[in-house]
């Protein structure tokens, strides 16, 4: 076998591995098939012209040298087809261009082929055996010559330009190096190319069926340099395997008999080898560790291409894990189903802090009964033995009563003031206690009526101090009646009692919107200084001692646990000497 043919062959093994892994990188990718299929169309020159080396008639080279110049130009349009969707990736204006660009270099070779195979046409003539090879010269006249001519030109200015931009936008140091590389052969090697094969030949220079080797050579460097720098795009397949490898998700893949195939490494975490569960069924897994039974997996079997399947488990692996399962179907390029992707996130510190935080509410509204109880229980239990000391110090006092020595009365006098303040301190106190959270005693309330009232009770108070209350139609609401009759009467009392004005006016009016029923209390009051807006509400809190004002500082703390109870809020504004504005907001629902 001479070396001629020889070496046909070679490239022709060497272009099936080099296609075929070009392909298998990015299958869905245009450009990968593009590459590939020049790789082919080599391939298939190198066939013809294996044949051409083998033939012992003019007839048969000349029939196959119209497929050698089809192939040809095909091939050169595969190459143009590549580039363009190389560059595509790269730059808009060639993605919206070099389209058109491409479309119009293609109309002449498909003229060139139609005239090759339908009207008789002929580029390489003259087909003569010259020491056992077939040589040609080509044929230099003619408008299907011309064209042929020019479109490798202009499949040879495309190549150029399209790289060219591409290496314009490389911006590293190694990426620019490979993609000068690239830019230098595309466009070097095929012009090489089409002078020997097209332009060189003529009458004294006949040409040679040997462009295969050559062609190979310049498929195996650009398959290469693809393939090993990966220069053209980043690969999402392999972008994909690392971030498989380091998500804190646990990845578990597994073919459709549910047999695992797959897993990533946050699998450890569980406290296990990853290694020893491949192959093994994830069925059987879960009815071990999770007992799950194994008819769950039919809906997974069910499930549709785009649906996926979520649930919470508890897995006793190594300890106690609670995991968020989120399981979808995979399909191949085909579209037919070939296993599952479980996704496990790990939920138990989520579930134990949150087991953690039950167990400290509970905790903390146990104690708050116990407190509100043990107030309960110690106010009430003081009230008797209060009242006894009030008594038994008016018998005193009485007794006493013609006594000369001042200063014992005065004593008297003092204890007993003194506990009949405490007897209101403790007599608050068990109201404060005694505000429940029960809804069930929530009923439907006409605040007009719930005002009446109190005036009614405060007939005396108000008459003694000339105050005026004034009202608007006031709504019925849904809430604790004693509760609201508490809240409202601290909050008229409180206008009336801190008011220096000749005519003490308190003002209730009512605002609302979508989602609150709002109630003001206002009045022409002392007003307080914003320091102790929010202070005031607390309990015990007062702004004045009792001979100015008389009172144990727990009215405003009732009000608020009363519109806590109502999932309301109470807040005040104010300003000193400019009366005060008490504001009680309940939710509409
Ligand atoms: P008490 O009236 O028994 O002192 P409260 O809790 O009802 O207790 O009020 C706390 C403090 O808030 C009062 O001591 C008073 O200084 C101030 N305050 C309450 N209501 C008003 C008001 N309408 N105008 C001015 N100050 C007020």
């Amino acid at each position: 076998m001479s070396f001629f043919l020889l070496s046909i062959i070679v490239s022709v093994l060497f272009l099936i591995p080099v296609g075929t892994r070009i392909y298998l990188l990015n299958p869905q990718s245009p450009m990968h098939r593009s590459v590939a299929l020049s790789a082919f169309l080599v391939g298939i020159i190198g066939v013809i012209e294996y044949e051409i080396g083998h033939s012992s008639t003019v007839e048969s080279v000349e029939r196959l040298a119209i497929y050698h110049s089809t192939a040809a130009l095909l091939l050169t349009y595969s190459m143009g087809l590549g580039a363009y969707y190389y560059v595509a990736a790269y730059s808009e204006a060639w993605k919206k261009w070099g389209f058109y660009i491409f479309i119009m270099t293609g109309i002449m070779p498909l003229f060139v082929i139609y005239n090759l195979y339908f009207e008789g046409a002929v580029l390489d003539i003259n087909h003569q055996l010259v020491d056992g090879k077939w040589k040609y010269t080509i044929l230099d006249e003619g408008l299907v010559p011309t064209l042929f001519g020019i479109s490798f030109l202009l499949s040879q200015v495309y190549l150029f330009f399209s790289h060219l931009v591409v290496y314009r936008k490389a911006k590293y140091k190694e990426e620019k190096f490979w993609k000068l590389v690239l830019l230098i052969i595309l466009t070097i090697i095929p012009i090489y190319l089409v002078h020997i094969f097209l332009y060189g030949v003529n009458k004294d220079e006949l040409g040679d069926y040997w462009m295969t080797p050559v062609l190979a050579i310049l498929i195996f460097i650009i398959g290469w340099v693809y393939t090993n720098f990966k220069l053209f795009e980043i690969n999402p397949a392999a972008a994909i395997d690392n971030i498989l490898e380091l998500m804190s998700n646990i990845i578990i893949i597994t073919d459709t008999d549910f047999r695992i195939k797959y897993v990533n490494k946050s699998f450890e975490n569980l406290g296990d080898i990853r290694g020893r569960y491949i192959d093994k069924s994830v069925i059987k897994l879960a009815g071990k560790f999770g007992k799950i039974p194994k008819e769950r997996f039919d809906t997974i079997r069910n499930l549709e291409k785009n649906q996926k399947h979520e649930r919470t488990i508890k897995f006793q692996f190594f300890k106690e894990t609670h995991l968020l399962i989120t399981v979808s179907a995979t399909y191949n390029q085909q579209g037919s189903r070939i296993g599952y992707v479980f996704v496990l996130t790990d939920l138990t510190e989520d579930v134990e802090n949150q087991n953690k935080l039950k167990d400290y509410t509970q905790q903390l509204e146990q104690s708050n009964k116990e407190l509100e109880s043990f107030a309960y229980i110690a106010s009430h239990d003081m009230k008797t033995p209060l009242r006894n000391i009030v008594s038994f110090l008016n018998l005193i006092e009485r007794k006493l009563k013609g006594d000369e020595d001042k200063e014992v009365q005065e004593f008297i006098g003092l204890a007993t003031s003194n506990a009949r303040y405490m007897h209101c301190l403790v007599e608050d106190i068990l109201e404060f206690s005694k505000i429940s959270s029960n809804e069930d005693s929530f009923v439907a309330i006409d605040l007009q009526e719930v005002i009446l009232s109190i005036i009614t009770h405060l007939s005396g108070f108000i008459k003694e101090k000339n105050a005026v209350i004034q009202f608007e139609n006031l709504p019925t609401i849904k809430a604790n009646k004693v509760q609201i009759q508490q809240l409202f009467q601290n909050l008229i009392e409180n206008g009336i009692k801190y008011n220096e004005s000749d005519e003490p006016t308190v003002n209730i009016y009512i605002s609302q919107n979508d989602t609150s029923l709002s109630i003001t209390f206002e009045d022409n009051g002392i007003g307080i200084s914003e320091t102790y807006h929010e202070q005031i509400f607390d309990m015990f809190k007062r702004l004045h001692d009792n001979t100015t004002y008389q009172g144990t500082g727990i009215g405003l703390a009732i009000c608020k646990k009363i519109m806590e109870v109502h999932h309301g809020k109470i807040s005040v504004t104010a300003a000193e000497n400019q009366g005060s504005r008490f504001m009680i907001e309940f939710p509409k629902d």
